[in-house]
């Protein structure tokens, strides 16, 4: 083989030009899977099992076509390093050039540009042509950032926020505008998006797989690879082909769609899916182009106008067209130090009931327990249900980060770090969020049905019976006054704080101590 091209696990575009050129009977396609990416962290079950399954279908379906080389995890060549494996191929097919996608992961990006190879191998990056923004454009969106100004620093006199980015993406790509106006005459449609889910409101069923990938893990057992939660992999849930990510695409445009926006922040215990489209792994392992979801989105929202309204799309189309490559960019601006920001310098371990969803606070207990069994929990639930609870109880983030990195079967650093570590923690210091989303148990009453059955009693303030949320929530306003004096945001919050008498506020210290000192029983 003249040339020899690597595919990365959440690089399963097969619509990447690389696919469509004519001659390739001289290049080696090659993927590999590998304990490097399967001990990084510890992942969910279902979610190894969901990219090894994915990465076979694209090699046997690129293999009918293409040269494909796919290295197994027990293969006796493998040697479990990206780097030492891209050198073994090479010398074996004696190969003059090397090229791989741009990764999307920052650890990943630093092996491949360090590989060392001998100098008559050329090499060569290409984009993975899957995003609309490059890596590195956050500065052409925000043209008066500083591009040397690290994380911390730049929150203090700036916040970047994903709207300003939003409304130009929307322009460039004239994804529902009108002219150069939003169609419907709103550029966010949030306000009306914000509703508690009704007991008469019919949810639909999830469409859910039954992928049988009982070898692979089979595979897994033997390695003794570690994961958390658990997998049925006679019938794995999650689509694993291109074919089973568009099925689950035309299922969300049809059945879930309507109500995607008005149902969006609600928490109920009804249906772990509710309205929500679980396409992210088929979107982060590139299955599916964001292009082609959104523009299933906006066609259903055409063909259907009287089930689907404008708001609903809109907020559809945010998310992906807006958030996620907003959070790519900050990601790729502030990696390595953004990691290591720790803004409330908190220090305190992750409970343990993180990972068996052992806890006497409902919320808590069932978002964490539907996580182990599905490795999924919508976006309210990881930011104002796992995310929140760790926020108020000073848990240090990278114990936080490495919980979401493992957890959730969509996973991946570029976009769980910005959303973990940003906008949950806000350990950035408010450079992704102009206030930190937290909320006492008042939140999760307005939006949920956790509280009906929960052992604590989210009215009361203090006592044993009271929901930890309420003091926690003061508690961390109080021990972070420094920082809020100064954002426009919190002031009327603080204010509200400063009010209380001394001893009603003594009260409400002293029992989220207590709460402190007994997290693990919480
Ligand atoms: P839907 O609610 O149906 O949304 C549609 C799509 O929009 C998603 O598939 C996703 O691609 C995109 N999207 C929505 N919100 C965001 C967001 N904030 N950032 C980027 N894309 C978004 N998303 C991940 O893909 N991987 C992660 O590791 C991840 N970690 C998160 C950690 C925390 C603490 C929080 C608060 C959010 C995280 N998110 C992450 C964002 C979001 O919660 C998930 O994308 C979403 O829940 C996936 O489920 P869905 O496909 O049903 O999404």
């Amino acid at each position: 083989f003249r040339e020899v091209r690597l595919i990365l696990g959440d690089q399963l575009n097969a619509s990447h030009s690389w696919f469509k050129e004519e001659d390739t009977e001289h290049v080696l396609f090659v993927l590999f899977e590998m304990r490097q990416e399967t001990d990084y962290v510890t992942h969910h079950r279902q979610k190894v099992l969901a990219f090894f399954a994915a990465m076979r279908a694209f090699a046997d379906a690129m293999g009918t076509i293409h040269n494909v080389l796919y290295m197994r995890l027990d293969s006796d060549e493998n040697q479990h390093n990206l780097k030492e494996n891209i050198h073994a191929v090479l010398n074996h097919v004696n190969a003059k050039k090397f090229s791989y996608q741009e990764p999307d992961e920052y650890r990943l990006d630093i092996q491949l540009n360090s590989l060392d190879l001998d100098p008559e191998i050329s090499i060569a990056c290409v984009s993975s042509e899957h995003f609309f923004t490059q890596r590195d454009d956050l500065i052409r969106y925000f043209p008066k950032l500083d591009r040397r100004a690290k994380a911390e620093s730049l929150a203090q006199t700036q916040t970047l926020l994903m709207e300003t980015f939003y409304r130009q993406i929307r322009k460039e790509t004239g994804y529902l505008m009108e002219g150069n106006k939003p169609e419907g005459g709103k550029w966010n449609y949030d306000q009306e998006n914000r509703n508690k889910l009704p007991d008469s409101q019919t949810l639909p069923d999830p469409l859910i797989f039954a992928n049988d990938v009982r070898h692979i893990e089979a595979v897994l057992n033997k390695a003794e690879i570690k994961t958390l939660g658990t997998a049925n992999s006679e019938r794995l849930l999650w689509p694993i082909s291109r074919r089973q990510s568009r099925e689950l695409l035309r299922h969300f445009v049809q059945k879930a769609l309507p109500h995607f926006g008005v149902y969006q922040d609600a928490m109920s215990e009804r249906c772990w899916t509710l309205f929500h489209s679980r396409l992210s792994f088929s979107l982060n392992t590139k299955m599916l182009h964001p292009r082609e979801v959104i523009e299933a989105a906006i066609q259903g929202f055409r063909d259907n106008p009287n089930d689907i309204s404008i708001a609903q799309v809109e907020g559809f189309v945010r998310q992906i067209l807006g958030w996620r490559e907003y959070v790519r960019m900050i990601y790729w601006q502030f990696m390595p130090d953004y990691k290591a920001t720790n803004y409330f310098e908190h220090k305190r371990d992750l409970p343990a009931f993180f990972w068996t969803g052992k806890t006497k606070m409902r919320c808590l207990q069932h978002s964490i327990q539907q996580s182990l069994d599905y490795a999924y929990a919508h976006h309210i639930q990881r930011l104002m249900v796992t995310g929140n609870f760790a926020l108020l109880a000073g848990i240090a983030p990278e114990q936080v980060n490495t919980w979401y990195l493992g957890i959730y079967i969509d996973a991946v650093e570029w976009v769980e770090l910005p959303n973990t570590h940003g906008m949950s923690q806000f350990a950035d210091g408010g450079l992704l969020a102009s206030k930190p989303y937290v909320s006492s148990g008042n939140y999760l009453q307005k939006m949920g049905h956790y509280c009906t059955s929960c052992e604590y009693d989210v009215k009361q303030k203090t006592g044993p019976k009271s929901c930890p949320l309420n003091s926690l929530y003061w508690h961390f306003i109080d021990r972070n006054l420094k920082h809020f004096k100064n954002n426009h945001r919190m002031h009327m919050i603080v204010n509200q704080w400063e009010k209380r008498s001394d001893s009603d506020r003594k009260a409400v210290l002293e029992q989220a101590d207590t709460w402190l000192l007994n997290l693990e029983n919480i």
